[in-house]
């Protein structure tokens, strides 16, 4: 099973993705999570990457890819995964689709959290990461509705998208999103609840 947790930044992924996993014992895959780890750490990804992340920016494709490629073949990401932050852009989708057919799996389905940008900008400023400031908010918004969105219609086509309203309460959101994977991949189970 491989689940995509989709959205502008802002919108609940991470907390919505970290549920999920919790929820069905599998793996959780953040590439923004990687990076601010990576830098933490002052490793060579952390410098490649620093001045993408801290100014918004999104981290060049094959960067992102070979990261994740890498990630997705060691355990326990070549199990069942939840993937947040990941594709964004059209070819990080098609990369993705190609490296977890050459594993012979593939996504199962993409869920949209769709939240208003007034609340989004509201709940980014709150959280208040580093990346988090003001201008640097709107960068990242900016850069979602050129690069990001589009994936959107590519899932589409696939019949693998569903939308998600993530207004409301985090515990609320995490039963629509259950209630949606439950319906749409056979073998997902209901699991209990967090
Ligand atoms: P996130 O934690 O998902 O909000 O990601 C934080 C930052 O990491 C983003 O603003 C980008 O600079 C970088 N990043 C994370 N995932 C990706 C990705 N799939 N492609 C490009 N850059 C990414």
């Amino acid at each position: 099973m491989v689940i995509v947790l989709f959205g502008a930044p802002g919108v609940g992924k991470g907390t919505q993705a970290q549920l999920l996993a919790q929820r069905y014992g599998i793996a959780h895959l953040s590439t923004g999570e990687a990076f601010r780890q990576a830098i933490e750490q002052g490793s060579e990804l952390g410098a490649a990457v620093q001045q993408y992340v801290h100014n918004g920016l999104l981290v060049p494709d094959e960067l992102v890819t070979a990261v994740v490629e890498a990630l997705l073949a060691s355990e326990p990401y070549r199990r069942d995964c939840v993937l947040d932050g990941f594709p964004r852009t059209l070819p990080q989708a098609e990369a993705l689709d190609a490296l977890l057919a050459r594993q012979g799996r593939g996504v199962d389905i993409v869920i949209n959290l769709v939240v208003p940008e007034e609340e989004i900008v509201r709940r980014l400023l709150l959280r208040g990461r580093p990346d988090d400031t003001e201008q640097v908010i709107r960068q990242r918004l900016a850069v979602y509705a050129e690069q990001t969105r589009p994936v959107l219609d590519y899932y589409a086509r696939q019949g693998k998208l569903h939308s998600v309203d993530g207004n409301a309460d985090i515990e609320t959101v995490h039963r629509r999103i259950v209630h949606v994977v439950f319906q749409h991949v056979p073998t997902a189970p209901n699991g209990p609840d967090p």
